[in-house]
């Protein structure tokens, strides 16, 4: 099956043409002559998958897939949440961002560091509806950052089954059991039962 990810990113692009397979060939938007900057300004993951996945699908007529994601801390109240890849600047290394969100939990002890990776899928189907998954993994901010697999939050993304950050995880296991792999993984399932 054929689809567009809706997404400049080359790292998702790449992660999420592992997650799908063989089956499904993942086209960018710039693949099918669409060049658009969207906003995220929703506020929650679901509402900017669907507006990004809804608003691509509008200008190329495909299937259009869409994901927003983020690191929840309940310590932190949720954030940053919806606000992950703006938290402290756009343009502040990922290091200094978490070096400061270990520095807001020094005081947080056991279960009080608990936190959640979030991730919402969007698919757009033209002349149809849009399917959605949300999928989470859930875990604790480590007390110092490990790992140099993966991107973001993750050398502070503890999972305490695999004792392991998700920065330390290889890349494949981390596909496994992540928010994104779940979420992708669940809209794929529902698109292959799709009457068209
Ligand atoms: P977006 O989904 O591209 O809008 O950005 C999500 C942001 O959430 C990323 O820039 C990261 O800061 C964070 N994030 C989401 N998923 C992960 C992950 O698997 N590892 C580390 N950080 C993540």
């Amino acid at each position: 099956m054929r689809i567009v990810l809706a997404t400049t990113n080359e790292n998702k692009l790449r992660e999420v043409r592992e997650i799908l397979g063989s089956d499904y060939e993942v086209l960018s938007p710039a693949d099918v002559g669409v060049n658009v900057d969207i906003e995220e300004d929703g506020e929650t993951f679901e509402e900017n998958a669907i507006k990004k996945a809804e608003h691509v699908m509008r200008l190329c007529g495909e299937i259009t897939l869409a994901d927003d994601s983020g690191l929840e801390i309940d310590y932190l109240n949720g954030e940053p949440g919806v606000h992950s890849s703006r938290f402290m600047g756009e343009d502040t290394p990922y290091s200094v961002k978490n070096h400061a969100i270990l520095e807001k939990l020094k005081d947080a002890r056991g279960s009080q560091r608990s936190a959640r990776f979030v991730c919402a899928v969007a698919a757009a189907l033209p002349g149809k509806y849009t399917i959605i998954a949300q999928e989470t993994l859930e875990g604790e901010i480590a007390t110092v950052p490990r790992g140099e697999n993966g991107f973001g939050y993750d050398p502070i993304f503890y999972v305490p089954k695999y004792k392991m950050t998700t920065a330390e995880l290889p890349p494949d296991r981390k596909n496994k059991i992540s928010h994104r792999g779940k979420a992708f993984r669940a809209v794929a399932e529902r698109l292959a039962r799709v009457e068209w």
